[in-house]
Formats: structure tokens, sequence, C-alpha cells
């Protein structure tokens, strides 16, 4: 039951196989299995069995609000949700409860969707590992999967694989079956990252097509709510619950279509694929560049034009990102003040001490790292040289995919990580931070430009760990988009997570309430 789509539950419920209450206790009982998974901050289990009460009236009744009405769904700690803890996995924002829900979960919410609770991340979603946040670091459910025990020559607890970042969480709740779908943000990668190393579908849709009110934001300019589901269509129909205009968030569009059904099979026949050559990235791993291939010629015996093309500003993508990016936090981390919400230090003799000692006490390294240079980057004598100047380059990166596009290209197939997940031991061993930036290369370019991207899982790799693919698209072509990564999805074969076991080690300590503040694992 746990492993079934979006239609096949509505169906279930419409058969009476099962009722929401008996699938939110499911869902429940596994997170409580899968606890050591740490993928959760916060579980609400009271408020989803009522949830889940009120939508199986809803049922019995013969009214039910739509696809989603029942389904238990998962949301990144960085969207606010009214009277639930929102911590972004910080310490500044450890009691946090806002008084609104963001716009993406109110919209889940009031299609009857069962709210299971806020995914662990990376701190303020600066990162790729899920391992930098307040909460301990996110376990990849593939770590425990028989698939990786096989394939380990020793199969010791400590060589758990991180769940990528920065929406580790919520890519490890949709995985080990405990959500049918998740909200993740995506800025530079967060929810593509996690989602290919973890094995589900992550679709970040062009920017602007979901609103941003309640997400709390790490660059405005890049952010988008992304979009974490088992397999394409469900993916669609999230998309097509979610998108559209939003009076709250001023950069919002309206959907181009709000019919979401993806096509049974598509005709790749006249569809142009473009194959970046910049994105023989130094680090690719051969099994991914060996899956790539495997994808782009099943498009081509398939009938479909594979073309080379080049994209020649990539390379300067991570280097201008961090620029925006930091610029970007300095600016937005400027309201944690101590004053309005969040961690107020007891040290407070003076307005400036409270101030300092607040921020140091409430962000971690990154996080502070990001707001010194940001504000460096934003100084009058360096703001042409570095924040003008990066806009600039954003412009030629985004011009490139224009380019590309206008050319007759339809979409572009690309990996998404150079690599399988890293071990926890020796992600964090090396400059965590060089590590996070090197891993978003194929997935920041298309925040820059604003475009819908989604990444596919296609294979396992030597280690049993899987790999997924991304396909990029122009702005607002999101369903399209999707109809091409359901055929992909279709014929690569990329077997469900054939269990999960609990590691050997006791985890007893692990209760289901708030988690403890640690950085241990
Ligand atoms: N890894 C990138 C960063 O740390 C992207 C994060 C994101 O997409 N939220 O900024």
């Amino acid at each position: 039951m746990l492993g079934l789509t979006l239609k096949e539950v509505s169906l279930a419920f419409r058969e009476g196989k099962i009722s929401p209450t008996e699938l939110c206790r499911k869902c429940l009982n596994r997170i409580k299995k899968t606890w050591h998974l740490n993928a959760y901050i916060t579980v609400t289990e009271e408020l989803s069995l009522k949830q889940a009460e009120q939508s199986e009236a809803r049922l019995l009744q013969g009214v039910p609000r739509g696809p989603l009405d029942g389904i238990p769904f998962a949301v990144k700690d960085n969207f606010c949700t009214e009277n639930i803890k929102t911590t972004c996995a910080s310490r500044m924002l450890k009691n946090y409860a806002p008084l609104y829900n963001a716009t993406v979960v109110q919209k889940l919410l009031d299609q009857g969707a069962v709210l299971m609770g806020k995914t662990n991340m990376d701190e303020f979603a600066m990162g790729s590992g899920s391992t930098d946040g307040a909460f301990g670091p996110v376990r990849n459910p593939w770590s425990y999967a028989a698939s990786y025990r096989g394939h380990r020559e020793t199969a010791a607890d400590s060589d758990w694989v991180i769940a990528g970042g920065s929406s580790g969480g919520s890519a490890a709740a949709v995985a080990s079956l405990t959500s049918y779908l998740a909200l993740g943000s995506d800025t530079g990668g967060s929810t593509r990252n996690p989602g290919a190393l973890c094995g589900v579908v992550a679709l970040k849709p062009t920017y602007g097509l979901l609103s941003r009110h309640g997400l709390i934001p790490l660059v405005n300019s890049m952010d988008v709510p992304g979009i974490m589901t088992r397999c394409v269509s469900d993916a669609s129909v999230v998309l097509g619950v979610l998108q559209g205009l939003d009076v709250r968030d001023s950069t919002t569009v309206p959907a181009p279509s709000s019919q979401m059904e993806l096509p049974e099979d598509l005709d790749v026949r006249n569809i142009c694929v473009g194959i970046p050559e910049e994105y023989h990235a130094p680090g690719l791993s051969e099994e991914i560049l060996a899956q790539w291939s495997r994808v782009a010629d099943m498009f081509e015996r398939a009938g479909a034009r594979v073309e080379r093309v080049s994209l020649p500003h990539t390379q300067y993508s991570i280097v201008c990102y961090h620029v925006l990016c930091h610029a970007e936090v300095a600016s937005n981390m400027a309201r944690f003040d101590g004053l309005e919400y969040g961690h107020r230090s007891e040290m407070d003799n003076s307005t400036e001490v409270m101030y300092s000692t607040t921020r140091h006490e409430g962000f971690n390294d990154v996080v502070r790292g990001r707001i010194l240079s940001g504000n460096y980057f934003l100084l009058q004598q360096n703001y042409q040289h570095y924040f003008v100047k990066a806009q600039q380059v954003r412009r030629l990166i985004a011009d490139d995919f224009r380019r590309v596009f206008g050319s007759g290209v339809d979409l572009l197939l690309t990996p998404t990580t150079l690599t399988d997940a890293a071990c926890f031991h020796d992600f964090t061993q090396e400059d965590n931070r060089t590590r996070s930036a090197q891993e978003d290369v194929f997935t920041q370019p298309a925040n820059m430009a604003g475009l819908p991207a989604v990444s596919v899982p296609v294979a396992l790799s030597r280690r049993g760990l899987p790999i997924g693919l991304q396909l990029i698209g122009p702005a607002l072509k999101d369903k399209q988009l999707l109809s091409v990564a359901r055929w992909v999805e279709k014929r690569v074969g990329f077997p469900s997570i054939s269990d999960c076991d609990e590691p050997r080690e006791s985890r007893s300590d692990l209760g289901m309430t708030e988690r403890e503040q640690t950085s241990a694992v």
C-alpha cells in the first residue's frame, strides 16, 4: 500500500481497500520504524490523524476534494506552517512557530492532503548533503536497502551514505515510504540533488510558477518550492495543485495549463534532445556518464533527434552563484536580530552585544561565513566589481539557454549529480563547503535562468545506490518536460527500494519527540 502511486491510492480509498486514517497510521508507524534516518525534525502525529479523519468523513460522504484528499505529505522545515515549529534546522529558529501557512502548504491542506511532519535539511538550506543542520545529518534510506548491503564487502553501520541536500529529509521521507510527496526548496539544486541520491523524482518548477510566500528565503531571485514524489505522474498532479498566481508573491505567473494529465506514451520522434558539452565536468563518475549515454541512446533509437549543444558560460555558474547567493543571504539574514523572533541571547547588556551574540549562537559557521562574504561583496567599493559583474554573468548564462532552446532544441539531458551518494564520513572529511559547491555544477545553471528541471532516477550504481538524470526545459514548459521525464521513467526500469531495515546498532535513544539539538551522528 505504501508503495502505490497517488492515482492508485485514490482508487484504493474509493474501493474501500484502505481508509485515510488507516493509511495515516501506516505512515506514522513507518516513520517510527525509520526514525534512524533523521528525516523528520517534527512529526505532527495528532494533527495528522485529525486531518486524516476529516478526509475520511469527506470520502464517506462521497465528496473528496480532489486527487490529494487523504494523501500523506511532508514539508521541508523552511516552509512556514501555522502553529507548527519551522526551524530551518537552525538553533536560531529552534522554537519558532509561524502564524500562517506558506501558500504551497495551504494549497495542499485545502486539497485535503494530510501533513505528516516537517523534514530535516541543511541549516537555512545552505548545503548539498543535509549534513549541516542543527538536528544532525539525514541518512539515506538506501544505506539500509538490500541492494546497498549486498554490494558492500563490509556492511558496517558506519558505512551509511548521505541523502544529499539541502532537502535531504524530504527526499528520505518519500524514498522510505513515509509520505507520498514532499515539498523541498531549490535554489541551486536542493530538490534535485537529494532526489537523485535518494532515488525519487524531483521537480524544480519554472521560477515564479509556484508561490514563495512563506518559504523562508535563501536567494529570493532563485528560490523555488520543489516537488518530490515516487513517480513522474504524481509530480504532475502535485504541480497542477500548487502552480499559479499568488497575490502574496509578486513574482508569480499564471499557470500555462491546468490540464496536468501526462500522455500515456509520448511519441518522441519530433523531439530534439540537447546534450550540453560543458556538462562533461571534472569529477563526473564513469557510471553516471554511462547512464547519460544509455538514455541518450534510448532517445535516438526511439527516433528523437539527439544533438550536442554548447552552453559556454556554464563554467562561471558556480562562482557567480556564490557572489549572488552570499549577497542575498547577507541581506535576508539581517532579520534574525534577536528582537522580532527566533533565538535571543541572554547576553544583552548592550544592543550591539545582544545582536552579535544572538547571531553567533544562533547560526552555524556556514551561515555566518556567507553573511560575512555577502556583506563584503556588497561594500560600496566592491559592489560593481562583484555583485554587478555576477548579475551580468548571470544574464550570459541565461542567454546560453535561450539561444539553445531558440535553435530548435526542446530539452536538455544532463546528469543531476557528479557521483552517487557519498559515505557520510568521506563527505564530511573533505572540506564540506567546497564539496557542496561542486555538487551543484549540473543543477545550478537552471536556477540562474529560472528554468524548469526535473531529476529522474534511472539506475542503481555498482554500490547499489540511485543515480538520477536531469531534464531541463524552456520556461513554463514544465508539463512538457514531465511528459518526457515520464517517457524516460517508463523505459529505464528503476527498481523500487526493496527494503529499508533499521541499522544494527540500537537507536532506542531516538523517540518520537522533538529532535535533540545535536550535531552528533
Ligand atoms: N548547495 C547550494 C547552496 O548551498 C544550493 C542550496 C539550495 O538549493 N537551497 O547554496
